[in-house]
């Protein structure tokens, strides 16, 4: 029977207290009965609008039909023959703007929660299913990745899948990119991604860190060794400043060296053999998932106040609200219309307020209102003159956005980029200006989405599939 109830089950969760003091996962999951309960809300729609508003068109009706029945392998096996990240997925795709925002019972009431069963499903297919997958036959062919995030590992597993050999190349010590490196332990555990790359090196995958493609070995060279096609899913890990004053100060951080340092190299631990500053004052500039992920971050380590600092009002915060609302619970607080124009500090040769050191010691913003829609159709932030502040700050985390390292273009002959970086590629099949050189995620579009990054892997994979098979 539909459960007609306007309001989805909520989402249990670590008090906003307790969570901001721990590293934990915020958000604990359904539990069964909420999961049958969510499920028996799906209308079962013949035109299954939610499917086409999810970047890999995962079979949404169906899967949720068999959570209903109870039958959640099954439900879990619908949804890989789609996704090879579901655990991940199900946490940080921003749902609301992607499945759940054409689901038809968002018209009256809350959308079905999908993103909750899919996580959901994913966790309890990996707490009671333990069978090996079986291995595919090999075909002879060589692929290589470059880089282990969401775009690398699709398109990795899928070309595994298919029996091709299969070799990742990582600069970092650890695979997963972002996933690893960017998103906090609090929204995305690391033993989930850890058991996605653990399923990849069962089907045969090979993951060799610590090798930067670009200086330690470069595209020609691994066609040299015998690969016949590479996908580069390198991402947009380049961190863009505001370009102000007193950037270089200590305690100026970008989001990415920040939370790399917090999550990669576990900084906040005695025992880390690298730094990182237990500020007590901290502002994050910048109104994205990233931004959010820094402040909470921040306050975890011990900071007694953080704020994000954006330029345009909370409409227009680009972050997913549901990170917005767990960051305001937890005590950040928001300063809007808001620019900063200088970060100030010993070395900033305007301003010595603190004589002792090279350290910040406040952010000067100035307060803005919204005129006119710009290009984007967003209504533009105007500094309203004479109305600069300082805010007592001694530390200051940029999270403005990220390009797409040159490093790979530098290194590689012929491969074109556009000019913001992004690697440009054939839209049906990511091949690059490079023939059998393959691109996804963000390398191509900028800083984007796990899901679309994900997708972007498995054209790729597709069309080198079709192009050895040949
Ligand atoms: P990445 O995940 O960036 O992976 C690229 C990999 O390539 C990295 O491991 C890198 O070390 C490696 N690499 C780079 N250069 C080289 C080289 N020369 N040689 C070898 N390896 C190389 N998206 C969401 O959908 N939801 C969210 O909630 C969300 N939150 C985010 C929070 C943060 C803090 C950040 C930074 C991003 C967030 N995103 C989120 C965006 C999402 O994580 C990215 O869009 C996605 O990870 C892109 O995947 P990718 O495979 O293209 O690149
Ligand atoms: Fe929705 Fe993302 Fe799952 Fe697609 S992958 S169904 S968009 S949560
Ligand atoms: Fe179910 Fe909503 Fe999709 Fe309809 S649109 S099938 S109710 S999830």
């Amino acid at each position: 029977m539909v459960n007609m109830s306007q309001t989805r089950n909520p989402m249990p969760t670590q008090q906003p207290q307790v969570r901001a003091k721990n590293f934990d996962e915020v958000a604990l999951g359904y539990t069964e009965e909420m999961a049958l309960d969510e499920a028996a809300r799906c209308l079962n729609c013949k035109n299954m609008p939610c499917v086409s508003a999810c970047p890999v068109n995962i079979h949404i009706p169906e899967f949720i039909e068999r959570v209903k029945a109870g039958d959640f392998e099954a439900a879990y096996q619908i949804i890989s023959k789609s996704s090879s990240l579901p655990a991940v997925c199900g946490r940080v795709c921003p749902q609301e703007t992607q499945c759940e925002s054409r689901c038809v019972r968002g018209i009256k009431g809350e959308s079905v929660g999908i993103g909750r069963l899919e996580r959901f499903v994913a966790d309890w297919h990996s707490a009671n299913c333990t069978e090996a997958p079986k291995l595919p036959k090999q075909n002879n062919h060589k692929v290589a990745i470059i880089g282990s995030g969401p775009s690398g590992l699709a398109c990795a597993g899928d070309l595994a899948k298919l029996g091709y050999k299969v070799t990742i190349f990582e600069a970092l010590h650890l695979a997963g990119g972002v996933l690893v490196y960017g998103i906090p332990e609090f929204r995305l555990p690391k033993k989930i991604v850890q058991r996605e790359i653990d399923a990849l090196k069962a089907l045969g995958v090979d993951i060799r860190t610590n090798v930067v493609v670009g200086k330690t070995i470069t595209i020609d060279e691994i066609f040299e060794m015998g690969y016949e096609a590479v996908f580069v899913g390198s991402g947009a890990g380049l961190p863009r400043f505001m370009g102000i004053p007193g950037e270089s100060l200590k305690g100026v951080y970008s989001a990415n060296e920040f939370l790399t340092r917090s999550n990669l190299m576990k900084a906040y631990r005695e025992a880390s053999s690298t730094p990182i500053m237990k500020a007590k004052r901290v502002a994050v500039v910048g109104g994205g998932n990233v931004a959010m992920d820094a402040a909470r971050t921040a306050l975890r380590l011990g900071a007694e106040k953080v704020y994000i600092v954006y330029r345009r009002s909370l409409e227009e915060l680009p972050a997913r609200r549901e990170e917005v609302e767990h960051a305001m619970e937890e005590g950040v607080e928001f300063k809007l219309l808001n620019n900063p124009v200088k970060i100030i500090g010993y070395n900033n040769p305007d301003n010595k307020r603190d004589p002792m050191n090279g350290f910040v010691t406040g952010l000067e913003c100035i307060r803005m209102e919204l005129g006119e829609p710009d290009a984007s159709g967003r209504r533009k932030p105007v500094e309203i003159e004479g109305s600069e502040f300082v805010l007592d700050v001694d530390c200051v985390i940029v999270a403005i956005g990220t390009s797409p390292n040159p490093l790979i273009k530098s290194a590689t002959k012929g491969l074109e980029v556009n000019k913001r970086g992004g690697i440009i590629v054939e839209e049906e099949t990511g091949l690059t200006s490079r023939d059998m050189v393959y691109a996804g995620g963000d390398a191509v579009t900028g800083a984007a989405t796990v899901i679309l990054a994900m997708g972007a892997g498995k054209t790729a994979a597709r069309a080198i599939d079709e192009a050895l098979s040949k």
